[in-house]
């Protein structure tokens, strides 16, 4: 993953803040039902949805809140949004043991609207007007700290293989997606589910599923079904290199009703890379655990140079 620091910082405006106040560890109580109704927010700055951005917004308060609890932030933590739109989860975010909150936000109109957000929440919330595939979070905040977000879906993925890359930076990820991007993201072995995502993510993280939203909790609502989804770091992730797990996986997944000696050809040795690390070169790639990709990874890896990290959102 690229260090998004020189590109974030020449297309980032500055942080959009109430003036500084204090920050404590105990933060002041936020009541996010005192400012007034989100539909009210939408209609007074005339915020009509926009698909190219994957504008799907939450109005619901009591569902805001939920997402935003179960994100389980220690006391101090730094909460990063990508997208606050009118405000719901930004909102939530601020009723919980968040020090701070720091949402980035692509769409100059939700800027002006969130300013009473700003100052009801007395120096706690920031918001950064940017592309949040070239902010690197990391810069923005502290440790600890966490992303919470109702995700762009047009977005989710590239973003969220940029985070993984630097998991550890994280105390977590708590994120919606489509569903069907979210039961790729947990599936197992075996699975019809199971692919490159799956072996990306649950090699960097522990994920687990949440809840899932029916179409209507949203305004518009998409047309799929969508779930949050809780990621953690992995304590002892499987020793492998991120570019080489990437040309594996690609190779095996790529066609993946073949067995493994003819799907991973194409990186040039595949009898020696499966002699190597004990999988049988008849097994599919459906059938191939973490471990077992993350040996291959690193066999191949030995075998072949090493090349420069994949670029943020590749
Ligand atoms: N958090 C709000 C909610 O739950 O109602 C809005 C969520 S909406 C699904 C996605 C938000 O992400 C929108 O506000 C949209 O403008 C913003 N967005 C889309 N692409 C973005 C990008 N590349 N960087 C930052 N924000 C983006």
């Amino acid at each position: 993953m690229k260090r998004a620091g020189d590109a974030y910082k020449s297309r980032m405006t500055d942080p959009i803040s109430a003036p500084a106040a204090p920050v404590t560890a105990a933060p002041a109580a936020f009541d996010p039902h005192a400012l007034p109704p989100l539909r009210d927010v939408i209609a007074r700055f005339g915020l009509e949805a926009r698909k190219s951005l994957g504008q799907n917004f939450l109005l619901d308060l009591n569902l805001t809140g939920r997402i935003a609890r179960s994100a389980n932030l220690p006391a101090g933590t730094t909460a990063i949004e990508v997208g606050p739109g009118p405000g719901g989860l930004t909102r939530a975010l601020l009723a919980t043991n968040a020090v701070k909150v720091i949402a980035i936000e692509r769409d100059r109109r939700f800027i002006e609207a969130l300013q009473d957000v700003i100052e009801a929440s007395e120096g706690r919330l920031s918001i950064v007007e940017a592309d949040a595939l070239t902010v690197d979070p990391e810069e923005l905040a502290p440790a600890p700290r966490a992303i919470v977000a109702n995700l762009p879906y047009n977005v989710a993925t590239p973003l969220l293989l940029g985070w993984l890359a630097r998991i550890e930076a994280y105390v977590s990820l708590t994120l919606m997606f489509q569903k069907e991007v979210a039961d790729r993201l947990v599936a197992k072995p075996g699975s019809k589910a199971y692919g490159r995502l799956s072996v990306i993510t649950q090699w960097r993280s522990d994920a687990r599923v949440l809840f899932n939203l029916p179409p209507r909790a949203f305004t518009p609502p998409p047309k799929v079904e969508s779930t949050v989804v809780h990621l953690t770091p992995r304590s002892n992730p499987e020793p492998a290199d991120w570019r080489a797990l990437e040309q594996v996986t690609a190779a095996a997944f790529g066609q993946r009703r073949k067995m493994l000696r003819q799907s991973l050809k194409s990186l040039g040795n595949a009898e020696t890379l499966l002699e190597e690390t004990g999988i049988a070169p008849t097994a599919r790639a459906e059938e191939i655990d973490v471990a077992g990709f993350a040996a291959l990874a690193r066999a191949f890896r030995a075998r072949t140079p090493a090349e420069p990290p994949p670029e943020r959102g590749a």
